[in-house]
Order: C-alpha cells, then structure tokens, then sequence
C-alpha cells in the first residue's frame, strides 16, 4: 500500500495544462464589441420572430396574456409550475387591492430522473398526483366559496406555441428532457386527462412559462415591471410588447393594447463567442444545434464545459500520466453549484476547490497550480454567461425603447429575474450587471433596475388564473 501511495502522480499543472486554459479563456472572451453584437443580434431576431413564425432563431410566442396583475384579484387560486429541476403546488389566498396575497402554501419536489425519459403519461400523472395530494391538505387560513372549482395557473417552463391564455402546444422540451408523447400535444389536455384520472376535478385557467409568470408576479407589486428574465437550468426571457409591433398577429386580435411575448431567447445562436468545449457539448446533448445561448448561459450547462476543459487537461498527458479518472469522464458530474463554490473559496491553499476536485472528478491531490487553474475556468464560463445574459437584456431594451419613442430609457423601467443561478451565484450577477452598465453607459443604466423577484412565477401564474377565473365577473 505504501509502494502504491508513493506511486500515485501528484497532479500539478503543466505548461501544456497552462496553455489549453489560457486559449480556453480567450475563447469565452466577451469584451464589449462582442456583446453590442450579440445585442443587436438579439433585438434583429426580435423582429423578424414577431414578423413571421418558423425559421428564425427566436420564436417570440404571443402569450395571450394582455392584462397584468393589477393588485384587486381576489380568492383562492393554485399553481402548479413545472420547471427544469423541481416541480411546485402552491395555493394563494388572495385578498384585493387592501389584502394582497393574504397567505401562501407551497409543496416542492425534484423531478425524479426517470420521468424525465419516460412517457408523457407517467410525468402528468405524477404531477396529478401531487397536486390531488396537496389538494387534501387544504388548512383553514384557505377558504374556497362552495359550489366553485378549484382553479389553477399552470407554469409550464417549456416552449408552447399558445392557441389561447388556456391551451398550447409543446413545440419541443429542452434542459436535458427527453419525455415521449408530449411534443405536438396541448398540455392542458395532457393535464386535464391525467386529473381526470385522478378524480381530481379543476380548471386551467392559464398555461404560462415561467418567465411570464415571473412577469406577472413582479407587475403584481411594481407596475414598473416591463421585463422578466429566468436563469436557472434553462434560460429565457419575456417582456410586454405592444399589439401594433406584433405583425404575425396583425387581423387576429384587436389592434391596440399589449401583450407579453416569449421570446424563448434560449434559441439565439447568432455571433457567440464558442469554444471546441461549447461545440462538443452541444453535439453530445440531446438537442444538438438546439438552444445555443441556453447551452452557453445556463445552469445546466456551466458545469459541464469546466468538466470538459478538466478532461481535455488529464488527457493531454500532464496531470495525471495520461488517463483520466472514471469521474472526471462522467457527464454532467460537475455542477453549477459546484463552480459557485469554487469561486468562492477564499482560503489561502484552496482547499475547498481540491475538495472538489477530489470528491466530484476524482482528481486527487491537486497542487495549488491546479487549483487557481480550476478558478480561472469557472470564472471564464460564468464571466461568459453572465455578461451575454447581460447583453441579452440590453437587446430586448433597445428593441422596446426604438418602437416606444425612447420610453424605456428615459423612466424607470423594471427588469425581474428569477431562478437558481441569478439567486445564488453572486459573480454571475455581478457580470450581468457590469455588462448592462458597459452596454448602456452609467447614465440610462441608473432607469434600469434589475431586481430579483423570488419565487414570483409561481404566484404570478396564480395571479393570471385570477385575472382568466370563470368566476371573474363576480370580483
Ligand atoms: C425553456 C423556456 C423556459 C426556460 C427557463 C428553457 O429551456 O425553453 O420555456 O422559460 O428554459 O425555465
Ligand atoms: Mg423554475
């Protein structure tokens, strides 16, 4: 054992691990010529999505949702949100304008694996189920008029091509969902019939991504609130749009007025700085040539490019005399949060990020060199996504503050984000801020407020099933 101990290659860095991160780093660069285009890129794709459907790389979905929240809904009302990696049932009592949300419940559970790759069937019935098992457990601070079905907003964080504020159908699943049956189909039905199987008996009274949600649940508060932006597993943004900029919808609906676009901006391609690490991921991933900007921003994915760079190192010979460890060639082993901790770790021998790279790629023994190497890659890749994110943001601004005669600019205007990654990962957030500021200049960007607005799309989705309730006449 002693023999063997002594045997074991101490992995410290080498001039060929040095040059494979310093080509990676220049690689993910995104100074500020970059995110201009990538800006302009976005707004360009905006307008041609809402010219026409199909070809573009931005779908930018009509949500049917033309009113927001305006503070006077009033009643019991459920939402279920079906994210990336939880699934959510909550209820709100919701009080009027005096009252607001009287009281809020909610019940969260990680999507279990193996329903992310079975049928259609076996993921609603699933959801069914938790949501009667919730119903059950009404207490009495929830109070439900009797003779009135129980009403809910459904977030459904995938994109839907909407046919109306309660119905739509999948257009495709993204972050790493592979579930057979559903795309093609309207989800309400999907969900209404595995209810049905439950004997549970309620309404869907709104279908909305979570990014409208959000939306909703931040105008709720802020009627500034003009933008809602999710970074979690996946990405994507929606944002209030007026009815007479929306040509695809030109002769359907009344002209005036607005109406929250899903720009699915997940989709965009156009002009990002990508890597051979970048590249290879999205060859190997499920949806190959799908979901580029989400593949290159999004929590799914960070994780997976450092593990990539890190084989690419043990491969090429230095670190660990030529073979990688089992771990370090495991897919998706290295996670979002686990680059956030990295970061973080201020201790003078990095001990947090050896642990790391011990206990999650297998990589033992690291020297410091490694370690500070391991830091440099997480901050190239979350320096990336936060400041394209930031450049995404400023895009959909633009476009809203050339077609409103330069209202969004010159007032103060709300953005509201939402999801895991913004939540927890402080350089993240810090990258998207210095992003906006480069793109926007210190002056316009002090009417931009980028706030977090936590958990909202949950409630929002709840808000915007008060505002479609059956029983709305009667508020
Ligand atoms: C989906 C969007 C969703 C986003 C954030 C993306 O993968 O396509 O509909 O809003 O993830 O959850
Ligand atoms: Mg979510």
């Amino acid at each position: 054992l002693a023999a063997k101990r002594r045997m074991r290659v101490r992995s410290s860095a080498s001039r060929k691990d040095h040059a494979i991160v310093k080509e990676f780093r220049e690689g993910c660069a995104a100074p500020l010529p970059v995110l201009r285009r990538v800006a302009e890129g976005i707004a360009a794709d905006m307008r041609k999505g809402l010219n026409s459907d199909g070809g573009h790389s931005l779908p930018m979905i009509p949500t049917f949702v033309n009113t927001l929240p305006s503070g006077n809904e009033e009643g019991l009302f459920y939402a279920l949100d079906l994210g990336g990696t939880n699934f959510r049932v909550l209820r709100v009592q919701l009080g009027g304008k005096d009252g607001r949300v009287i009281d809020t419940e909610f019940e969260q559970v990680a999507i279990p694996q193996d329903l992310m790759f079975g049928t259609s069937e076996e993921l609603f019935d699933f959801i069914a189920s938790r949501l009667g098992t919730f119903v059950q457990k009404e207490s009495g601070k929830f109070h439900l008029p009797s003779g009135r079905l129980r009403e809910i907003g459904f977030t459904f964080s995938f994109p839907v091509k909407q046919t109306s504020i309660d119905s739509g159908i999948l257009i495709k699943w993204t972050k790493g969902f592979a579930v057979s049956g559903t795309a093609g189909k309207d989800v309400v039905s999907c969900l209404n019939q595995a209810m049905d199987r439950q004997g549970l008996d309620m309404r869907v009274s709104a279908l909305v991504n979570d990014t409208v949600g959000t939306l909703a649940g931040a105008r709720y508060w802020d009627d500034d609130a003009m933008v809602a932006v999710i970074l979690g597993t996946g990405t994507n943004a929606c944002y209030v749009e007026r009815m007479d900029c929306i040509p695809k919808l030109q002769g359907h609906l009344p002209a005036n007025g607005d109406m929250i676009i899903n720009t699915e901006w997940g989709a965009f391609h156009d002009s990002l700085p990508l890597t051979e690490f970048d590249k290879a991921l999205d060859a190997a991933s499920i949806n190959p040539g799908e979901q580029i900007l989400e593949k290159t921003i999004s929590g799914m994915y960070l994780g997976e490019v450092a593990r990539r760079v890190f084989l690419k190192m043990a491969e090429s010979g230095a670190m660990f005399g030529g073979s990688a460890p089992d771990k370090l060639s495991t897919p998706f082993v290295l996670r979002t949060p686990h680059l956030c901790a990295m970061q973080q770790d201020q201790s003078s021998d990095l001990k947090l990020v050896g642990k790391i790279l011990s206990d999650t790629l297998g990589v033992d023994d690291s020297s410091l060199g490694i370690r500070e190497m391991a830091i440099d890659i997480c901050d190239a890749i979350v320096k990336r996504g936060g400041r394209l994110a930031g450049a995404g943001i400023v895009g959909i601004l633009q476009k809203m503050d050339a077609d409103s005669k330069g209202t969004i600019f010159r007032k103060r205007t709300v953005v509201a984000m939402d999801g895991g990654l913004y939540e927890n990962y402080p350089h993240y957030r810090k990258y998207i801020k210095e992003a906006v500021i480069g793109l926007l200049g210190s002056e316009i960007s002090k009417n931009v407020v980028i706030e977090h607005s936590k958990d909202g799309s949950g409630i929002g989705a709840a808000l915007l099933a008060a505002a479609n309730s059956k029983y709305a006449r009667e508020f």
